[in-house]
């Protein structure tokens, strides 16, 4: 049976098994530099004397069940006693490691020749390429895979290059935590296809990978407290994981396995980031021939994009640059031509590469969303899917942004119709010519062909938005506050009497605060003076209003003299009772009952609106609609053809027009506060310009204004 040595020495004498290691003395090992989150206020901390009696002890360990070789340390090369790191070895090949940092790139000639000395053929990276050897390189034993960490050090392109020339499967696996930089922190495999691994160090996408090729009886995610003790990092002898330390539970999964256990504090070299795996290379790394290949390259999967125009000056190819490698993906920029003179679009072409179809996909589609333009033809037109459960998408639909969108269908682009957020793109081949729509998952009927992924969509981010340099951009700054609330009333009442004259449509937004603030006889100006072409709101827009109309009071408070009424808590629920009593607001202004207000006028004037009920609501009015879905079909049905959208003091209703809306429409957000703005330029649009003041005196001064003009 197996034994766990716990004190550090085993007592009976170990039997050797054929592995082979290389190990580095710790001569000159100090910390000296930081690369990695462990060095970090650790320089010069290191103690040599202790460090040579750890790794004597580590050595003891490890040749007394396996062979170990060794390499001459060298002076000035603190790291070269992390073997780990000299290469990838499999069979008589040694891929060399080409380091990320120029402070472990001395080692690379040292590692090279040693392997060259004892007979092995050695492959080096292309420079740039960063290759961590076995420190990010592990074979699942027995059967392969190989599993190879890329994020920190190790690149994602690598990948297709370690398959090909070492004939085996290679998947990439994303380190996202920068305290296991390495993939032999976070991951061990052992003998017998077993593994010990701590997940949180790793992107989903790469969990579910480790998952599904290692199954679950062989596999243990270890615990936060033994990965950060370095457990991941251990050596396996074939009989024995030899470690710093590991949990009592950590160490009753190994010896279940059958594992001898040693555990040998290392401390002095996680000063350095480093620990029993990191000080050793396994030298006859051997894989059965069925699982060599002609070299299967690695899943991955690339497409080529392009962006133009004032991509350096607005921000958007650094972020390109950013956001490719923090969504675990990797680039070869194929051609820049960068503008020189002030007004000269910049250009560049992209090969984007990720580990599968649908990592692609979610970078394509983020690159898509910041102007990117993707290389068609009919290889590349736009994948279609059956809707098989009618109001549920694919799996992979295309989920629509603000802005114009084209898919590549028949080899030809179509303009989609009916833009929003959040809406599947429904294809129609049967007509002539073939149409694109945006359709409401709920609304989708079985048997509808729907865009899935991201291939042949075009979106249209930066025509309708300003972004580009130099391109008029209405009301300047997204959000407008304290002094700044007069001038920029007074561009919107120029605007918005251009739009009413010409005949164009002003929706408004709108909440009860409205009410509350006095603002109302002023909103009712705007009715009459033909600036509201329809008004959305809630319940209580309307209640307060119509209180208001009947008591003088918004939720009990006479708004003239700004003071509570006695009785009045209930003016809003008899308010409610009284229009219920009529069938309508309509009715009630009919009827004689609402003589003035909003509402009042808004009933005369034959101005369309909706009223969406919530949870919220009293009542509610015979006119809220409490079916939602019915309401905000109403709501989109009013928006249609709008040229600005008005939304003041309404969070929950603004942020709902907000994602029905088309790019190119302006909107305007009027709150209190400035966290609204905020959630509307959310949404991606820069169309959204949001003043920041109590809406009872914006309404006053813009009515004023409009009133003058
Ligand atoms: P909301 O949270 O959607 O929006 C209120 C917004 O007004 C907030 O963003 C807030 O910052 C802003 N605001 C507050 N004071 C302001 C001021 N002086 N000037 C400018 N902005 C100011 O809330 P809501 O629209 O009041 O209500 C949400 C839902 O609840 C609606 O559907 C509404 O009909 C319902 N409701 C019903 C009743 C009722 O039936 N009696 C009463 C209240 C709300």
């Amino acid at each position: 049976m197996a034994t766990a040595t716990k004190p550090r020495k085993s007592t009976k004498p170990a039997a050797k098994t054929g592995h082979r290691f290389l190990m580095c003395p710790p001569d000159f090992f100090s910390v000296e530099y930081v690369i990695n989150p462990w060095m970090e206020g650790n320089v010069a901390r290191s103690a040599n004397a202790s460090a040579r009696k750890q790794w004597k002890a580590l050595h003891e360990a490890i040749a007394a069940r396996a062979n170990v070789e060794t390499i001459t340390p060298q002076r000035g090369i603190p790291d070269l006693v992390f073997t780990a790191n000299a290469a990838l070895v499999l069979g008589n090949t040694a891929i060399i490691s080409h380091f990320r940092h120029a402070e472990r790139q001395r080692e690379e000639p040292f590692f090279k020749e040693w392997f060259e000395k004892h007979g092995f053929e050695t492959i080096e990276m292309p420079r740039g390429m960063f290759f961590e050897g076995a420190g990010d390189a592990l074979f699942v034993r027995e059967n392969g895979p190989l599993f190879l960490g890329y994020g920190w050090r190790t690149v994602l392109d690598a990948a297709g290059l370690v398959a090909e020339r070492l004939g085996v499967e290679v998947v990439p696996l994303r380190l996202v935590d920068e305290r296991f930089y390495h993939l032999d922190t976070c991951f061990c495999p052992l003998t017998g296809g077993r593994l010990i691994y701590f997940p949180a160090a790793f992107d989903e996408r790469s969990v579910r990978l480790i998952e599904s090729h290692v199954p679950a009886a062989r596999r243990h995610a270890v615990s936060e407290k033994d990965a950060l003790a370095f457990a991941c990092n251990a050596v396996d002898t074939g009989s024995a994981v030899v470690l710093n330390s590991a949990t009592p539970e950590l160490e009753k999964v190994l010896r279940g396995w059958g594992f001898d256990v040693v555990q040998t504090p290392l401390d002095q070299f996680m000063l350095a980031g480093g620990s029993a795996k990191c000080l050793t290379l396994r030298l006859n790394e051997e894989l059965p021939a069925a699982k060599r290949s002609s070299g299967s390259v690695a899943p991955i999967t690339s497409r080529i994009v392009e962006f133009s125009g004032h991509i350096i000056d607005d921000g958007t190819l650094p972020r390109v640059m950013d956001l490719i490698p923090a969504s675990g993906g990797t680039f070869h920029v194929l051609h820049f031509n960068p503008g020189l003179r002030k007004d000269d679009p910049t250009q560049i072409a992209m090969e984007v590469k990720a580990t599968s179809a649908a990592h692609l996909d979610s970078i394509l589609l983020q690159l898509l969303a910041l102007g990117g333009q993707q290389r068609v033809d009919e290889e590349t037109a736009a994948r279609l899917e059956s809707v098989t459960k009618a109001g549920v998408a694919p799996e992979t639909f295309y989920s629509t942004t603000i802005y114009p969108t084209d898919v590549f269908f028949g080899g030809k682009w179509l303009r989609v119709k009916r833009q929003r957020m959040d809406a599947a793109v429904v294809l129609d081949a049967k007509v002539n010519p073939p149409t694109a729509t945006c359709r409401l998952i709920r609304d989708l009927k079985r048997g509808e062909k729907v865009v899935t992924g991201s291939e042949g969509i075009r979106i249209h981010v930066k025509k309708d938005n300003h972004e580009d340099a130099g391109e008029f951009k209405f009301m300047g700054s997204p959000v407008s506050s304290e002094r700044h609330v007069e001038a920029v009333v007074d561009l919107l009442a120029w605007d918005m009497k251009r739009i009413r004259d010409r005949g164009g449509r002003i929706v408004w937004v709108a909440g009860p605060v409205v009410i509350h603030t006095g603002g109302g006889p002023h909103f009712a100006r705007l009715v009459r003076s033909g600036y509201v072409s329809a008004l959305l709101g809630g319940n209580a827009i309307a209640v307060h209003d119509l209180e208001y109309a009947i008591y003088g009071t918004s939720l009990g408070v006479d708004l003239r003299r700004a003071v509570p009424v006695g009785g009045g808590h209930r003016h809003h629920i008899n308010v409610i009772n009284m229009v219920r009593g009529c069938g309508s607001i309509g009715k009630a202004v009919e009827s004689g009952l609402i003589k003035s207000g909003l509402f009042h006028d808004i009933v005369k004037a034959k101005v369309p609106f909706s009223l969406a009920g919530s949870i919220r609501d009293d009542g509610p009015l015979p006119d809220t609609e409490m079916d939602l879905l019915k309401a905000q079909a109403e709501y989109s049905r009013l928006l249609v053809g709008a040229d600005m959208i008005i939304m003041p003091s309404s969070m929950l209703h603004s942020i709902g027009v907000g994602n029905m809306t088309p790019a190119g429409v302006r909107m305007i957000c009027v709150d209190i506060n400035p966290a609204m703005a905020a959630k509307l330029a959310d949404r991606g649009s820069t169309d959204a310009t949001s003043i920041v003041t109590d809406v009872g005196l914006f309404l006053n001064i813009l009515a004023r204004k409009l009133a003058e003009e």
